[in-house]
């Protein structure tokens, strides 16, 4: 539970992203694709579900670590997202015990490194006794397993966190929370990194960012271009999808599980090409852009209460329900009953749930997580009609 929090502050007004963020350095890096800062100028920033929910959670976490106001579950649309945040609230609470100071949503700059460079750390804190700074970065999605070694996001934060803090120490601890993305490691994972091998890697961002300013910066597709914001109208990208499409559906295909593999490696590049074009398409006739040929339409329109109070009186005392028939209860969530419970009640919990994975998914062998059987029996069966 929280207590007081050391020294900390918050940023209250957001400034605009750089254009050489921490958050797209796996983007824009010379070996990843350099040439995505010059094909994102000028494009709309349209935010999405997934990055409404996290920068929703943030604010939470950052609320309770600076005010102590804990979020409730009603706050959340699924109890796991509260969970999660909550998981991160008790974590980060537990390593702030003691600390020197904490820093909460901290902005920094690393123009010393290259000007145009800045970010915002999730929470920064400083143990003076164990000349440890640790730099913590919070990760609300729940898509991709986000590894902690060698990570540039947080070697990025890190930099950012020593320049700002000016602390002297010899290592930094970089810190994932990723609750709702199951990883072997947990959903806490840290590394370590010392300051020469920090400065070593500043070197290579002001060379990353240096490249990106070359006006013929290539252009370079891959995983990296989820979440682009050049991605609806980058020629690389939709010539990749074309040209995948072209070769899946020629008239000589024919299947062969190595070009599967490939075309799997390819997918997430094609698929957030799609969702990037739908979204900006969408974007467009919203800010009155004519799209030839499209047009925008209200939904289907879906019937609800006017006023759940008058309808209720309504249904009992004139139409003569009872309670059950108009309302509906139904139990609480694990995540939900234990943010009403003592310490002790919540060890008793334990024995009364169960944690069940729905099913099995198909990631690269690069994924941490051990292998699972496949369902061949239930799948794949093979059913010879002759001896029905
Ligand atoms: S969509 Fe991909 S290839 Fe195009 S600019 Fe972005 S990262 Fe580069």
């Amino acid at each position: 539970m929280p207590t007081t929090t050391p020294k900390s502050q918050i940023s209250t007004t957001p400034t605009e992203h750089s254009p050489w963020g921490a958050s797209s350095y796996y983007r824009w890096k010379s070996s990843a694709c350099p040439g995505s800062v010059r094909m994102s100028k000028g494009m709309p920033n349209i935010e999405s579900e997934h990055a409404r929910k996290g920068t929703f959670a943030h604010d939470k976490a950052a609320n309770c670590l600076i005010h102590g106001e804990l979020p409730k579950p009603d706050d959340f649309e699924d109890e796991e997202e509260f969970e999660a945040v909550m998981l991160y609230i008790n974590a980060a609470f537990e390593a702030m015990k003691g600390a020197t100071f904490v820093k909460v949503e901290e902005k920094f700059d690393l123009f010393s490194v290259y000007p145009g460079l800045y970010g915002t750390s999730d929470l920064i804190i400083y143990h003076e006794k164990e000349k440890l700074l640790q730099v913590w970065d919070y990760k609300h999605g729940k898509g991709i397993p986000v590894q902690v070694e060698n990570n540039d996001q947080l070697k990025y934060y890190g930099l950012g966190a020593l320049l700002k803090t000016g602390v002297k120490c010899e290592t930094i601890e970089l810190v994932i929370c990723q609750p709702r993305c199951p990883h072997p490691d947990g959903p806490i994972r840290k590394w370590r990194i010392g300051i020469m091998d920090l400065l070593e890697f500043s070197a290579d961002l002001a060379d990353d960012a240096r490249i990106t300013e070359n006006p013929d910066a290539t252009l370079r597709s891959g995983d990296h271009c989820r979440f682009c914001p050049a991605a609806p109208t980058c020629p690389q990208l939709s010539l990749v999808a074309v040209q995948s499409a072209q070769q899946e559906f020629s008239p000589q295909f024919s299947y062969d599980p190595k070009k599967l593999s490939l075309t799997l490696e390819l997918l997430p590049a094609i698929e957030s090409w799609v969702k990037s074009v739908k979204e900006f398409a969408y974007h467009e006739a919203n800010q009155g852009r004519e799209i030839p040929g499209y047009k925008l339409v209200p939904k289907r329109a879906t019937r609800k209460w006017k006023d759940e109070e008058t309808v209720e009186d309504k249904l009992l005392m004139e139409f003569g329900l009872s309670y059950q028939d108009v309302t509906k209860t139904s139990l609480r969530s694990p995540a939900q009953i234990e943010s009403l419970l003592t310490k002790e009640q919540k060890e008793a919990l334990l024995e009364l749930t169960v944690k069940e994975s729905s099913g099995t998914k198909l990631v690269p062998m690069s994924d941490k997580t051990p292998p699972a059987k496949p369902a061949v029996e239930t799948e794949f069966t093979v059913v010879n009609p002759l001896l029905d």
